[in-house]
């Protein structure tokens, strides 16, 4: 029986267990080690370690844990519940954990574009997001890559770190908004399918497409969707989005009694410095809860 079993041992979840271990909680963190990032060569726009590995950056983490009472279990939560106790969760090596408290940190799993030779590129010269990547291209040609209108969104918003960009829209239409606005910022629409890409050394050279011709580009950008890496969510039943983030209020607290989510899975602002600021949010949280418990002071 621990205080608080944190599932997911990303920025989210990591970040929650120092906050909870000073605060002198035991805390175990089970984590299957899928962190969304894991392909990036560098991770950027997190103060005093911009450009920091991202494995790096989880073995100083793990490290910062070392002298509080926090276990972290490299396993998979395959089942929660509720319990008399608060939380029972079952792991993948058949190991059982009883919390008191349980926060939810399981990130989201990005849904990759069908292309060949894809993850080769992935991570090097390929991104999702401007806001981490955008910097390392500026003034570079880069290819917006979504379906129909949403390379257009992401074309529009990718002019601000670079002028030459071109949106592909991998043979959907735009609708009559998406194509004036294309047409008002003078950005270049290619609404061809994309065969393949082509580069060497993680770094791309040209986006192919189906009729044999190419497109030269230093990076491209994409945005094809994401998921919840977890189906725990929804089992222990928390509320979603029209997005599919789990709902929280600005205590990351779910809905469900004892219960918090933090981290990409509510689906806000996706940053690792945003992630560990929402576990140090839902741990001070749960902190509390327990204080109220303890001490007879709250509405429990
Ligand atoms: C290619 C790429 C580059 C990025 N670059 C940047 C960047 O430069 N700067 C930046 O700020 N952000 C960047 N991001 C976004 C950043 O990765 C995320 O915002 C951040 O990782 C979110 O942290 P998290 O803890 O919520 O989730 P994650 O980091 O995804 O961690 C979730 C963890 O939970 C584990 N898990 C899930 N389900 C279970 C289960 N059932 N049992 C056990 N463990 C489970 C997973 O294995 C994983 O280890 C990038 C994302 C991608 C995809």
């Amino acid at each position: 029986m621990v205080d608080v079993i944190i599932i997911g041992g990303g920025p989210a979840g990591l970040s929650a267990a120092l906050v909870l271990g000073r605060a002198r909680r035991s805390v175990v963190v089970v984590d299957s080690g899928q962190t969304r990032n894991r392909a990036a060569l560098h991770m950027h726009g997190y103060l005093t370690r911009d450009g920091i590995a991202p494995a790096q950056f989880l073995t100083l983490s793990r490290e910062e844990l070392d002298k509080y009472n926090v276990h972290i279990a490299h396993d998979k939560a395959s089942f929660a519940a509720r319990s008399r106790e608060g939380f029972v969760v079952h792991l993948e090596s058949g190991q059982v954990l009883i919390g008191r408290k349980l926060l939810l940190a399981t990130g989201v799993r990005d849904l990759l574009p069908e292309i060949p030779n894809f993850e080769s590129f992935y991570g090097r010269s390929i991104h999702h997001c401007p806001y981490c990547d955008g910097w390392e291209h500026r003034d570079q040609r880069i290819v917006a890559f979504g379906r129909g209108n949403a390379a257009v969104g992401l074309a529009l918003s990718l002019l601000t770190w670079s002028p030459h960009v071109i949106a592909c829209s991998h043979d959907e239409g735009l609708d009559s908004k998406h194509a004036m606005l294309a047409e008002r910022n003078k950005l270049l629409v290619c609404s061809e399918p994309v065969a393949g890409l082509e580069g060497e050394g993680g770094q791309l050279h040209r986006v192919v497409l189906k009729s044999g011709r190419s497109i030269a580009c230093d990076a491209l950008f994409f945005n094809t969707g994401q998921v919840q890496r977890s189906e725990l969510p929804r089992k222990l039943g928390c509320a979603f989005d029209a997005d599919g983030g789990v709902i929280a209020t600005d205590r990351q607290c779910t809905g469900v009694a004892g219960m918090y989510v933090a981290g990409d899975a509510d689906k806000e602002v996706q940053f690792v410095i945003v992630a560990a600021a929402q576990g140090a949010t839902a741990a001070v949280a749960i902190n509390r809860e327990l204080q109220d418990e303890e001490r007879g002071t709250g509405n429990h």
